[in-house]
């Protein structure tokens, strides 16, 4: 494992009043947890606005947390206590780690096991990000490791200093972190520029002498300067014609073949992430929705706002016509996020108990492949009257209203929740099996026969029937 990034949340706060008060916060990413592995490139997807260049940047610390951690490297035996420590966690709390922050917060009760288990947890995983979390890290050491973790940034155009010679834009990295003498740098320059097939003649020339894709190509080699082990891709080809996109993408490609490079690719449009991408995790509103192995995810989404997303990718084929689901209603605003699932509102498949309990991020009992959505069996509690893999078919309505914050299981302040992050590598393949094929098949007969949601649609995509489990692809080449 590269990196680990665990219940990540940045609010923005909002200011007003004569005073310029605090008066709420813009929760641009709200509990977010996934991983890369090395050589790896993760998709990061969703609509402007959910969050995945706050995202990229927090994995970055180019801008501080509000809260959770982002593991660099951990050693191997760090890495496995902290998925150890989310999993305890994740059966210690099975609604999900906004429950016990809510539970956290409203003071804890000592006499609850799970509270005091879920406490000592806790402490130890704050102990692992003193040590380990890149938040934590002194601005010196910061400095250091900024030669791994590097950024290609969206817009060729205004990331590179119109004053400065591509010589200079290029050097200037190993300048700052002392590498070679003035020779040395130069010559690496030269050599990095060949690597994303631009001259050496280039060097002399100024940013504004470029076409957009020999710019985003210079930013590419910027980033490279140092060696980095892992670079953010923050929508770098939507900015540029389809034939260059290829040319960018195919050069990124390759580097990542030569360098073992891991890139998180944040990007919206959907065929150039599953070209590129060896895993893809759908954002919605600062939060994660779906988060699955790439065909995986395009072969069987399962959260309706991934099919949603799907069905808008365009088949270039005249002959073949998809149904597109139109979702109704705009984005919600990040500053006042719906109760519940955050995206119910525009959701074709709403239930009553959407709007009312946030589904937590469950494994759907496909390798590598989780979802967060009450359709799905195991996503909520079944005291919660939601849908019980012990009565199976049955889906009722909770008659009793869901557990108001702090009401479910008092505990003390604290914050870097760990998440229900979905495992890495190996574990996954031991992924507990929480979806109970028989309801899935009832559900998939009822969501097929469902009436029209709101904005009149119905989603196309569900599939027939639960498909067996996939085997994990092999890295793309
Ligand atoms: S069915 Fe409910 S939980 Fe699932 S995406 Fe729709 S609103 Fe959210």
């Amino acid at each position: 494992m590269l990196m680990l990034s665990w219940q990540l949340r940045k609010y923005f706060p909002l200011r007003g009043g004569v005073l310029s008060s605090h008066i709420g916060d813009v929760k641009a990413v709200d509990g977010v947890s996934f991983d890369v592995r090395r050589g790896e490139t993760v998709g990061l997807v969703g609509e402007s606005g959910c969050g995945k260049t706050t995202v990229g940047r927090l994995m970055l610390r180019l801008i501080e947390p509000s809260g959770g951690h982002t593991f660099f490297q951990p050693p191997p035996e760090v890495a496995r206590r902290l998925t150890e420590i989310r999993d305890e966690l994740r059966k210690l709390n099975p609604l999900g780690t906004e429950t016990l922050a809510s539970a956290l917060k409203a003071g804890g009760d000592s006499t609850d096991p799970t509270v005091g288990a879920s406490r000592t947890l806790l402490r130890e995983l704050d102990q692992l990000a003193d040590q380990y979390s890149l938040y934590r890290l002194s601005p010196s050491k910061m400095r250091k490791l900024r030669g791994k973790l590097q950024i290609v940034f969206q817009d060729p155009f205004s990331s590179l200093s119109p004053r400065m010679l591509v010589r200079d834009i290029i050097s200037e990295p190993l300048t700052i972190h002392h590498w070679g003498n003035r020779k040395k740098r130069y010559e690496r320059v030269a050599e990095l520029l060949t690597a994303v097939g631009l001259n050496p003649e280039h060097l002399w020339r100024f940013p504004h002498e470029f076409s957009g894709g020999q710019r985003q190509r210079i930013g590419i080699a910027r980033a490279l300067a140092l060696r980095p082990d892992f670079i953010v891709l923050d929508e770098p080809t939507s900015a540029l014609d389809v034939s260059v996109q290829a040319q960018i993408l195919n050069i990124l490609l390759r580097l990542q073949r030569e360098q073992n490079l891991s890139y998180l690719f944040i990007s919206h449009h959907l065929s150039v992430v599953r070209a590129v991408s060896h895993r893809v995790v759908v954002m919605y509103l600062g939060k994660v929705a779906e988060w699955a192995n790439t065909e995986e995810l395009f072969e069987h989404p399962l959260h309706p706002y991934t099919q949603a997303l799907l069905s808008a990718i365009p088949i270039p084929d005249p002959a073949l016509k998809r149904e597109r689901i139109i979702l109704s209603g705009d984005v919600p605003s990040p500053a006042s996020p719906p109760s519940g699932c955050r995206f119910h509102t525009r959701c074709p498949m709403v239930m009553p108990v959407c709007s009312k309990v946030e589904p937590p991020l469950i494994p759907t009992g496909r390798r590598g492949h989780y979802v967060a959505c009450h359709l799905y069996p195991g996503s909520s509690l079944p005291e919660f009257g939601l849908i019980s893999s012990r009565s199976p078919g049955i889906i009722e309505i909770p008659s009793k209203a869901p557990p108001e914050e702090g009401e479910v299981a008092p505990l003390p302040s604290g914050e870097g929740l760990p998440a229900p992050s979905p495992p890495t590598g190996a574990e996954s393949e031991g992924a507990p099996t929480s979806v109970d094929p028989v309801v899935l098949q009832w559900l998939v007969t009822g969501w097929r026969d469902a009436p029209a949601g709101p904005g009149g649609s119905k989603t196309p995509l569900g599939p027939a029937s639960f498909p067996p489990p996939a085997s994990e692809p092999a890295p793309r080449t």
